[in-house]
């Protein structure tokens, strides 16, 4: 049976692919239409990251496909009715990539609350800014507001928790009674109580028509001017310019974005050059650990599928 791999996988677990499959993996596929095209018909499996939109053509070129791996969790670029009405498994990398998304939310806070890190030039070149770099602010006792408290959220509110912070937060599934608030330490809000109390808001929800522009400019309007704004969940979420408006105007505190409503970001964009945002290539999810991690349980699970399917 043939899987073709259309983005970046860890070699090992393309390797263990290999060892039972016929396997075509090239990262540089994703942007090779007319290759895909032609090897899709023979493939019985699909491993994407987020990049290739498994919908429209390419999902009806992939006639013999039964399985489609995800190296990651959002499925907003595979049209997940069109594959189920097809019978196609989709396989999330579920939890996988949770933690390197939850370090970086702490960490870009600490960087911004603290506002003190980028001085290597200036203390290098023998000058001295410690008085305005002395007012930074410190994570313990501040209050995090997490919109969405799935997987990722949770973890977040952990690795908060430990640093001594309050979490509050919105979920629209979780009922404020529901005993996973409780246990985790996090007080459940409405949306706009989490906006209003928090140092730092950080976004976990999926990219759906309810959380489109879900951060726009009266929420953003409702959150402290010194707060931060984290969003590793989907571009779409935020209305850039609306942020960038409240950024440049110091109606916030900051912001550190990995994703964005047009990925890559186009030069010229309302939010680049400003100094209180740290602007990111959707790495959230990404790192050597999470890479080893996301793509062993892809090459598991796709292969148990097709094991499964053959049976
Ligand atoms: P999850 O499915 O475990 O949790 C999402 C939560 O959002 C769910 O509990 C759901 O009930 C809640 N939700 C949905 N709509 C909502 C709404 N309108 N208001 C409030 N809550 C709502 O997903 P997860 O694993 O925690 O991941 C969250 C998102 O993070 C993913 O959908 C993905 O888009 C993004 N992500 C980004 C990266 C990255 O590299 N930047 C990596 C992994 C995940």
């Amino acid at each position: 049976m043939k899987i073709v791999i259309t983005e970046f996988m860890d070699e090992p677990a393309v390797d263990a692919l290999r060892a039972k499959f016929d396997v075509v993996y090239d990262p540089a596929l994703v942007d090779n239409a007319d290759a895909l095209s032609k090897l899709l018909p023979q493939a019985d499996a699909l491993i994407v990251r987020n990049r290739t939109q498994v919908r429209g053509p390419l999902l009806a070129s992939a006639s013999k496909v039964r399985v489609v791996g995800r190296l990651g969790v959002g499925l907003d670029n595979i049209d997940v009715d069109a594959c189920t009405a097809r019978g196609i498994d989709v396989i999330p990398a579920t939890g996988a990539n949770a933690l390197a998304v939850a370090e970086y939310v702490i960490g870009t806070a600490m960087v911004l609350l603290r506002g003190a890190y980028h001085s290597s030039a200036a203390v290098g070149a023998g000058k001295w800014p410690r008085g305005p770099l002395s007012n930074g602010r410190e994570i313990a006792g501040k209050t995090l507001g997490l919109i969405g408290f799935g997987g990722i959220g949770r973890l977040t509110a952990s690795l908060a928790r430990a640093l001594a912070m309050r979490v509050v937060g919105v979920d629209a599934m979780l009922r404020p009674g529901d005993p996973v608030w409780h246990s985790a330490g996090v007080e459940p809000l409405s949306i706009d109580a989490v906006l209003e109390r928090s140092d730092v808001v950080s976004l976990h929800v999926p990219l759906t028509r309810e959380t489109t522009n879900l951060i726009d400019a009266a929420r953003i309007a409702k959150m402290k001017p010194d707060a931060i704004l984290v969003n590793t969940s989907r571009g779409g979420v935020v209305d850039e310019t609306a942020l960038a408006d409240a950024l440049k105007a110091g109606r916030l505190g900051g912001a550190a974005l990995d994703v964005f409503a047009n990925e890559p970001l186009p030069a010229g964009s309302p939010l680049a050059g400003l100094p209180n945002a740290i602007l990111t290539p959707h790495i959230g999810g990404v790192t050597r650990e999470s890479n080893e991690r996301v793509s062993a349980m892809i090459a598991e699970r796709v292969a148990h599928s097709l094991a499964a399917g053959r049976a």
